[in-house]
Parts: structure tokens; C-alpha cells; sequence
């Protein structure tokens, strides 16, 4: 199959990894000219071009670049795609677009690969990103039958888990289980950064081990990719927040009353309830 990838990035160069070693023809559409030498000279595509002409024979493009230009990006994309071209992205936020780009190109698939690192770029791309994680579809009534099951046999041979959902049912789901754990992760950096006592923070900073590590790691990641799925998720994650900030409330004040036997109930809950999470395969940071 001819695939083509727009946005030579993490997520972007992952999969032109993957899908060129499992026999794919893979080019790619990146803006700048270094990332196209870079992406080729990784050997994440046989070819690539700021030029989206490149795209003019593939069968299925994968849109990989930021949320806040994917518009725009496939606005200036589509008029060289041939009509039975299957476009899909791989946005962290699927409601606003999905609802746009199903109105530039009708075969349009929403999808969201749950992978990803801290890191960002080409340099960051890495064989087997996929393998074992879950890969969300997101199509509505008007989404083409056929192309559905096309992008889901490829992140099956990618080696995920494939899930169908609508969007709007992604977004409140990953603003629970991505969305909100990026500001909570990131509020417990900033507060424990505004230590006030420079003893004490360069100690903890020499202690910090595996908890601080697995705590501060999303939180700790790549900025754009934050602050895009505040600003097209707003209202899940504000709905997310609010709810955490009231647990939250009810664990301070558990402690402010040494109330032990309600704060045991709560770990013995939330114990319990961790394990009816499917986590990812156990591979990467
Ligand atoms: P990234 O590493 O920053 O890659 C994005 C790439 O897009 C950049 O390397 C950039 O390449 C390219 N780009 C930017 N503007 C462009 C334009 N106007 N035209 C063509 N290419 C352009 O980001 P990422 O982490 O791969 O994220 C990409 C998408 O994946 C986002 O929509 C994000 O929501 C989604 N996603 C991310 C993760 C994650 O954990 N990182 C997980 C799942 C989904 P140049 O060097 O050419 O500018």
C-alpha cells in the first residue's frame, strides 16, 4: 500500500517506521526541509518533500501534525489527494476535528494511537511506538464503512488494540485518563518547585525516585501538546478538573480532621479501582 504522512514528528516518523518495515511504500509531507532530510535519512519514508504533491498517488495519509494546524494543513493537502484517498489523523482531541476535516474530505477517519514519550521531533520517533497499546477510531454515521476498516487493519498491523467509539465519547475518556493526569502532573511539578526552603528542594530533588518519576513524567512533556488539548478538550477537562479538585478537597480534609478511617476507606477504593484500568504493554519511560 502507498501511505502518506503528514507531520514528520514523534507520532508521525513512528509510524512511517513501522509501516515501511511492514512493507508499506511510506512518503512524507513535512514543513521544513531539514525534518524531510531527517525522516528519510532515519529511513521513517522512502521519500518526503514540503511539497504535498508527494501525496498525489498514496491510498491512505495519515495527518500527524499539531491539533491547532491540522486544518489549515489539510486544506492545502486535500486538492492533490485522488477522491478515493482515506484520510485520517491521529489528533489527541477528537470532536472539533473530526466535525472539520469530515467536511473537506468526506473518507475521513478520526483516530487517537494511545502512545507516545515525553520527547517531540523526528529525532524522538521510535520503532514498535504502537505495539500493544490502544488505537481509538472514531467515526460518525457519515464515516465511510470501507475506510474505517482500512485504518483498522493497519493499527492492528501496527500492533494495537483497536477501539470504536464516537468522538465526543474519546474526549470525555481521555480527558479522565490523558487530559487531566498532564495538569495534575504538571500542578504537582510547580508546587514542589515553589518549595520555599532551598534546602529541602535541592534535597528532594537528589531523592526523587520512581513515584516522582512516574508522577512528574506527563506533566514534564512536550508543551504544545498540553496546551492543545486544554484548548480544544476545555470543557471535558475543566468537567475532570472540577471533579478531581473536590477529591482532592475531601483527602485535605480527611487529614486536616485525622480523619484515618476515611482516608483508609479512600486508598483501599482507589487500590481496588486502579485495577480495572487496561494499561498499556509495559515497554517504554
Ligand atoms: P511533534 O513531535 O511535535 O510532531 C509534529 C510535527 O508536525 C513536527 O515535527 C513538525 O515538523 C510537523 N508540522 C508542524 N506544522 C506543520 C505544518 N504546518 N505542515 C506540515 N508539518 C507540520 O508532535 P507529536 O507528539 O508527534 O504530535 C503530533 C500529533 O499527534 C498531535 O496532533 C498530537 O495531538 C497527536 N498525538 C500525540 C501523542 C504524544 O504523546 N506525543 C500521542 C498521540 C497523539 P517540522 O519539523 O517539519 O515543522
Amino acid at each position: 500500500m502507498r501511505i502518506g504522512i503528514v507531520g514528520l514528528g514523534l507520532i508521525g516518523g513512528s509510524l512511517g517506521l513501522d509501516l515501511g518495515a511492514l512493507g508499506h511504500h511510506v512518503v512524507g509531507v513535512s514543513q521544513r526541509l531539514t525534518t524531510c532530510e531527517q525522516a528519510i535519512a532515519r529511513g521513517a519514508v522512502a521519500q518526503a518533500s514540503p511539497d504535498p504533491q508527494l501525496l498525489a498517488n498514496v491510498d491512505v495519509v495519515f495527518l500527524c501534525t499539531p491539533l491547532g494546524v491540522m486544518e489549515a494543513v489539510a486544506q492545502q493537502l486535500c486538492p492533490y489527494l485522488r477522491p478515493q484517498t482515506i484520510l485520517t489523523d491521529v489528533g489527541s482531541v477528537k470532536a472539533p476535528i473530526v466535525a472539520t476535516l469530515s467536511r473537506l474530505w468526506p473518507n475521513f477517519v478520526g483516530g487517537h494511537p494511545m502512545s507516545g514519550t515525553a520527547d517531540q521531533g523526528i529525532g524522538a520517533a521510535l520503532s514498535g511506538l504502537f505495539r500493544g497499546n490502544a488505537y481509538v477510531l472514531t467515526p460518525t454515521p457519515l464515516t465511510p464503512v470501507a475506510a474505517v476498516d482500512q485504518v483498522a487493519e493497519l493499527a492492528r498491523a501496527l500492533g494495537s488494540r483497536v477501539y470504536h467509539c464516537t468522538p465526543e465519547v474519546h474526549d470525555r475518556a481521555v480527558a479522565w485518563i490523558s487530559h487531566l493526569p498532564v495538569m495534575v502532573s504538571s500542578s504537582l511539578i510547580a508546587a514542589c518547585a515553589q518549595e520555599s526552603d532551598s534546602d529541602v528542594l535541592a534535597m528532594a530533588q537528589k531523592l526523587a525516585s520512581s513515584g516522582f518519576r512516574d508522577t512528574s513524567r506527563v506533566g514534564g512533556g512536550n508543551p504544545e501538546l498540553g496546551l492543545m488539548m486544554a484548548k480544544y478538550n476545555r470543557d471535558a477537562l475543566l468537567s475532570a478538573l472540577t471533579q478531581y479538585r473536590d477529591r482532592l478537597d475531601r483527602v485535605i480534609a480527611t487529614l486536616e480532621q485525622q480523619d484515618w478511617t476515611s482516608l483508609s476507606a479512600h486508598l483501599q477504593a482507589t487500590h481496588q479501582q486502579r485495577q480495572t484500568f487496561e494499561f498499556e504493554s509495559p515497554k517504554r519511560t
